[in-house]
């Protein structure tokens, strides 16, 4: 088991690598094998019994669904999609949907847990929950997308309940695939707009979700600056993935004093030592589908993004991406976690060693299902709130996650990560009890 640092104490040995150090290093493993190493690593500090992990280290439900859509040239195809719920203790499966080629029962199960521990970390009445189709939505014609989200809506609708489980948004689905998975559901139980979150708002979607996960992101980032000492005026910020987190991120970031010098998405990136013009390339990418061959940048990588020599490394598209091959050539004082598991336990082990301050995806990416939150509530009351107060009420609760994990960590000793997964363990955990779900 890795060495646990003070979370305070990790901005005093940021530069502290010692060659030669021993390290305790842990195998790469399947995405859900991955979640749940970290996941043990927070049961051992606070003595979980060996029962309770067996429940918390498998899913509740996991549906497998066949999606076959015709496609616009007349053929069939069939696609496998998945729901998958981990744990319902606190209140109805909650978690997005995504419509990837590498989306398959592991890493659903992996995000379905990671979602749990999520929703629990900051203190919202949901369980966790994931879905997938294994597909690629960027071969596919807006109605084959339209096919497949019908579909798959149909044949896992028997599964979802705006007080069972509550779909949302994730990589490659949008506002546009919630509306349809709404109109879908609706088809057949009668109008429903609670059944899903991340709706456009002209259907009952709450103003504020689409900003919400990287306004989240942001907030994590002046609140650790405070509290290790950081000064971000001036402060580089690398970025990868110009999705609906990403670009958020970067077009909020600047309010702190940062300045973005390189961004990435799936087809390549930019860099701009000297900062990029934010509103410039989301333009830029807006019209052409890529920041690629934005002018006046440099052309970098999406490998080359991760190491480049900055303050604040942002991964903010796919998981694992920070694993044992590039860890330790990782340069960033803070790593944001605005992915899902970007970073794998090997890599994890040797950011700490390194001293670098990683904020985990369950505090760091969590305004998106706060504000998610916001929206079935919303929807449930037929009664929506304006901008200002889904942002005020977001920023609270993020703040107020974000003091319950740094105040765990410094107290036991623990990374934001660990603290982070403890917190919300235990309060998974006093749900079952409470519930009386084990003799
Ligand atoms: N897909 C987002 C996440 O991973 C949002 C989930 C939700 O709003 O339910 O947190």
């Amino acid at each position: 088991m890795a060495r646990e640092g003070g979370a305070l104490a990790e901005t005093e040995t940021h530069a502290a690598v010692i060659p030669g150090a021993p390290r305790t290093r842990t195998p790469e493993l399947n995405p859900f094998e991955a979640v749940n190493f970290f996941f043990h690593r927070a049961a051992d500090h606070i003595g979980l019994s060996d029962e309770l992990r067996d429940v918390l280290t498998s899913s509740y439900r996991e549906l497998t669904v066949q999606v076959p859509v015709r496609l616009d040239d007349g053929t069939l195809q069939v696609f496998t999609g998945y729901r998958i719920q981990h744990n319902g203790a606190r209140g109805p499966y909650k978690g997005g949907i995504r419509y990837h080629p590498d989306a398959d029962i592991d890493e659903v199960r992996a995000l379905a847990s990671l979602m749990t521990w999520k929703t629990a970390v900051v203190d919202i009445p949901y369980g966790g929950a994931k879905g997938g189709v294994q597909c690629d939505p960027t071969m596919m014609s807006m109605g084959e997308k339209q096919r497949l989200t019908r579909r798959f809506t149909s044949a896992i609708s028997y599964v979802l309940g705006v007080n069972r489980d509550v779909p949302a948004p994730d990589v490659n689905t949008d506002a546009q695939t919630m509306a349809w998975m709404m109109d879908a559901y609706s088809g057949r139980y009668g109008y429903t707009p609670a059944i899903v979150t991340g709706k456009p708002v002209e259907l009952g979607g709450s103003y504020g979700r689409d900003a919400a996960t990287g306004r989240g992101v942001v907030y994590c980032l002046e609140e650790a600056a405070r509290d290790y000492g950081i000064d971000l005026a001036g402060a580089t910020v690398a970025i990868q993935g110009f999705g609906n987190v990403g670009s958020w991120v970067a077009r909020l970031i600047g309010e702190l004093g940062c300045r973005v010098v390189a961004v990435t998405d799936v087809k390549g990136g930019v860099h701009r030592a000297d900062g990029l013009d934010v509103p410039a390339l989301w333009g830029w990418a807006q019209e052409t589908g890529s920041v690629v061959g934005f002018s006046g940048a440099e052309e970098i990588s999406n490998a080359e993004l991760l190491e480049l020599d900055v303050d604040v490394l942002v991964p903010a598209a796919l998981d694992r991406v920070i694993n044992e091959g590039n860890a330790d050539r990782i340069k960033a004082r803070v790593v944001l976690e605005a992915a899902n598991h970007p970073v794998t336990p090997a890599a994890d082990d040797v950011l700490q060693e390194k001293g670098v301050i990683v904020v985990p995806d369950i505090l760091a990416n969590a305004g998106g299902v706060i504000v998610s939150y916001f929206e079935w509530v919303q929807a449930n009351q037929a009664y929506w709130w304006d901008a200002s107060e889904v942002e005020s009420r977001l920023a609270d609760r993020m703040r107020a996650a974000w003091l319950n994990v740094r105040d765990y960590a410094a107290n036991n000793g623990l990374t934001l990560r660990t603290a982070a997964t403890c917190l919300a363990v235990e309060r998974v955990t006093e749900a079952h009890r409470l519930r009386g779900l084990y003799p």
